[in-house]
């Protein structure tokens, strides 16, 4: 059992994750962090300041993770979502809180935006196929939003169509026209 937790940087995977691995009791792989960490990327975009996975090599290290973990993982990234999950949690959060969030990680103008942009057009939900069950933490407590996805897990509860950051933009712009 593979579950993902994806969802645009900022939206709060790491922090949750870090407190469904307590709670869940299951190995939680940071793809970010092992990516760096045993080299799983085929170069360096300077331009983005980020990796370019290497997919073949990350999945082996997966694999390698589950072999020893008894088959359960939870993978957390945001490209966590292409690994083929048997279960994905997408985490969702209102942009102008992401944008905050990610200027204060002194991430550039461009990341900036691009993030924002990919949280308003919901990329990493419809980038995930099969069973998904999509969460909205905007405002929420860490341990209230896990215990929540520890119900979906062990549910397999799915859910999609939980927000709609457009319509909230769209109306804003609407209204200052
Ligand atoms: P991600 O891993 O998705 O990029 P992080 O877990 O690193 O996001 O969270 C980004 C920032 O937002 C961190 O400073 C974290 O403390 C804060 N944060 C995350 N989740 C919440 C939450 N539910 N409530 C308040 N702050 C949060
Ligand atoms: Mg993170």
């Amino acid at each position: 059992m593979r579950i993902a937790i994806t969802g645009t940087p900022g939206v709060g995977k790491t922090t949750v994750s870090k407190v469904l691995e307590k709670k869940l009791g299951v190995k939680v792989i940071n793809i970010t962090e092992v990516v760096k960490q045993y080299k799983l990327y085929k170069e360096k975009d300077e331009d983005m300041d980020s990796y370019v996975i290497d997919f073949e090599k990350l999945e082996e290290f997966i694999k390698q993770v589950e072999k020893n973990e008894e088959g359960v993982v939870v993978i957390e990234g945001h490209v966590s979502h292409l690994l083929n999950p048997d279960y994905t949690v997408v985490l969702r959060c209102d942009p102008e809180i992401v944008k905050e969030r990610l200027e204060k990680r002194k991430y550039n103008r461009k990341k900036v935006l691009e993030n924002v942009q990919a949280e308003i057009l919901d990329v990493c939900l419809c980038e995930s196929k099969g069973k998904v069950y999509e969460i909205d933490t905007t405002g929420r407590d860490v341990n209230d939003i896990v215990d929540e996805i520890i119900t979906a897990i062990k549910f397999k509860k799915e859910r999609k169509g939980v927000v709609d950051w457009m319509e909230k933009y769209f109306n804003y712009l609407s209204e200052n026209i």
